[in-house]
């Protein structure tokens, strides 16, 4: 059996086995590729949060205002929804730092092309925002792309 051919079993079989999980969770082992600058990971991995954090204040905020029935909170709840369109917006430009060094793409950033089989996706969130998480969590992200995991804590290639 040619040796393609049994890699792309093995990694079909694990995403049968999985469900709301799909593709393989990155890791930070030794052939882990390193990235070219981490800081833009970082950066983009604040102004997620922060957007995250905006969203739940803005709709706590608003539905505050319709039950007490004051408009003031109502009005701080759009404020807070507009500038949470513009933390998803400078999210926007802050994954167009993180590119791919292998296929030039980026990691942060969703798009509609077809997607790696190792890509890894965690049910409810979107590629982008499951690399963002396992970015945040583990200090790693799997390019959706070409599926390679890439270590952000790494600085020589051992
Ligand atoms: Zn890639």
């Amino acid at each position: 059996m040619p040796v393609k051919h049994r890699i792309r079993n093995s990694v079909t079989r694990e995403q049968k086995q999985r469900g709301l999980i799909q593709g393989k969770a990155p890791h930070r082992e030794h052939n882990a590729h390193k990235v070219l600058r981490k800081w833009p990971y970082y950066r983009g991995v604040l102004i997620w949060i922060s957007a995250l954090a905006l969203l739940f204040l803005s709709v706590a905020v608003f539905s505050f205002g319709v039950w007490q029935k004051d408009k003031q909170a109502i009005y701080a709840g759009i404020a807070l929804f507009g500038a949470w369109v513009f933390m998803k917006l400078m999210f926007f430009f802050a994954s167009k730092a993180t590119t791919c060094p292998l296929c030039r793409a980026n990691h942060f950033a969703n798009s509609r092309s077809s997607k790696h089989k190792k890509a890894f996706k965690v049910f409810p969130f979107s590629y982008s925002s499951t690399a963002v998480i396992t970015a945040a969590l583990k200090r790693c992200v799997r390019c959706m792309h070409c599926g390679v995991t890439f270590d952000l804590t790494k600085k020589y290639r051992k």
